[in-house]
């Protein structure tokens, strides 16, 4: 079947990482841009495949060039609501073709060629025949299938903007519906591959923390192949309705999760929160000097208020883990009326990178709006510290309200420390942890280490004072 192309095309290649040391070209990525789209027409012409710009062998070592996948689809009983499922599919299948790196989706995708795949001959004319085989074959409700690779600047860029477009449109369709409205969500276990303990749960309120799928796009899905990675769930009884708790989802994950994952709770970081595997578009974190909650994207390089960049960040929750303080999540998510509802939604929310908080502008409630800190307004907690008080924002009065719940004899306050923010002591707080670490190694004696998971630091007192 693969007969025509000059390297192995199999799942088994499927997690190979293509290293700086080995890659002949880097396409998309943070350095440039791209994006993929499968779209259902009518009219296609099966097995055409289309190279538009330079080929890899008019590439040279350590180039990075823009990339567009174009995938047009047809079928009798192929469905528009399909393209979505359909499309997050293309990361898997070009992963499994030995020598190509693929990550991420939609516009935010990145891959590398390496060396040894352009020794042996390897084009991108060879990626899209792989692809058009692939996908024959995982959707057999494919017909016709044609594949267009854009690697020429000026019609990537065109290509980026109507992919960007396709996806908007998707995105607010899922915007008509809340979890309230239906009877059942559907989980996805697509990234299992690499994330063994990781389950999506789909909700209208809650698209898929790899941004690309959502409610409507999953239930086109399930009907399309009930034994695939998509599935239904029945919500059954509902435990909270802030948190988004319910009994038989609960189960479900339980059960997909291979047992490690007990609860979830849809819209907290606290707790138990919906675990993580690593396409997610951005992760909300828990600053414990703050009592707040930060969310960082994967387009921002710089440093989170943490200290650590994304990349980190993203290390530490990722893989199917269930990190109290982290969750993963879709930028569509922070869209939602119950975006981290159950932690108190924006006005929990103290710092975000300035370029998500614009595009955000009409989902913000206009009073918190500009008591946000975005990275303009400072990186490091004594930065936003000040930020925050000087706009107002609504977490002052949670800590003023926390703090004022414990009975004064509870709290003591050095003479020495100032009130000032940035100078304060804590006593008593209600119990939440001040910390939190997905691996805390504790060095001991007698020739043993003593590793803790998921652990939670608590203490009685926390005493802040300026370096
Ligand atoms: Fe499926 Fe979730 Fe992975 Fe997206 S992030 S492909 S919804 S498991």
């Amino acid at each position: 079947m693969f007969e025509d192309i000059p390297v192995d095309v199999s799942p088994m290649y499927e997690g190979e990482r293509i290293r700086s040391a080995n890659m002949f070209v880097e396409l998309a990525g943070p350095k440039s841009m791209g994006a993929e789209l499968v779209q259902v027409e009518e009219d296609v012409e099966d097995g055409k495949i289309e190279v538009i710009g330079p080929e890899l062998d008019a590439m040279n070592e350590g180039d990075i060039h823009p990339l567009g996948v174009l995938i047009e689809i047809q079928g009798e009983h192929l469905e528009k609501e399909l393209e979505g499922v359909i499309e997050r599919r293309t990361h898997e299948l070009c992963n499994y073709v030995k020598g190509f790196m693929h990550l991420n989706q939609r516009d935010a995708i990145w891959c590398r060629v390496s060396k040894e795949a352009l020794e042996a001959g390897f084009k991108l004319e060879h990626l899209g025949k792989t692809l058009s085989i692939l996908f024959k074959e995982e959707f057999p409700l494919i017909e016709s299938i044609a594949i267009s690779i854009l690697t020429e600047p000026a019609k990537v860029e065109e290509f980026v903007s109507r992919a960007q477009e396709e996806y908007k449109k998707r995105d607010s369709r899922a915007r008509e519906l809340s979890d309230e409205d239906v009877d059942v969500f559907y989980g996805c276990v697509m990234c299992q591959s690499f994330a063994p303990t990781h389950v999506c749960v789909v909700t209208p309120d809650r698209t898929a923390l790899c941004g690309a799928i959502n409610w409507f796009d999953c239930r086109a899905a399930a009907k399309m192949d009930p034994e695939g990675p998509i599935f239904e769930i029945e919500k059954g009884d509902i435990l909270d309705d802030v948190k988004g708790e319910y009994t038989n989802v609960n189960s479900v994950v339980m059960e997909k999760s291979q047992g490690t994952v007990e609860r979830v709770f849809l819209h907290s970081v606290f707790e138990y929160p919906h675990t993580s595997c690593g396409c997610f578009e951005a992760v909300a974190f828990y600053i414990p000097e703050l009592d707040g909650i930060g969310i960082v994207d994967r387009d921002f390089s710089g440093e989170t208020p943490l200290g650590i960049p994304f990349s980190a960040m993203a290390g530490q929750c990722s893989g199917g883990k269930q990190v109290e303080g982290f969750t993963g999540l879709s930028l569509e998510y922070m869209r939602s009326p119950k975006f981290l509802q159950a932690d108190g939604g924006f006005e929990r929310i103290v710092w975000l990178p300035k370029e998500i908080k614009d595009s955000l502008d009409d989902y913000i409630p206009e009073a918190i709006r500009d008591k946000i800190a975005t990275e303009e307004n400072g990186s490091t907690i004594k930065e936003i510290r000040s930020f925050l008080e000087e706009k107002g924002h609504p977490i002052l009065e949670r800590i003023k309200t926390t703090s004022s719940e414990v009975p004064e004899e509870e709290v003591t306050v050095e003479e020495e420390t100032p009130e000032a923010w940035g100078e304060t002591e804590l006593e008593g707080l209600p119990m939440a942890p001040v910390a939190y670490a997905p691996e805390l190694t504790v060095p001991s004696s007698g020739g043993v280490k003593i590793i803790f998971k998921n652990a939670k630091v608590y203490a009685e007192k926390v005493i802040i004072k300026k370096k």
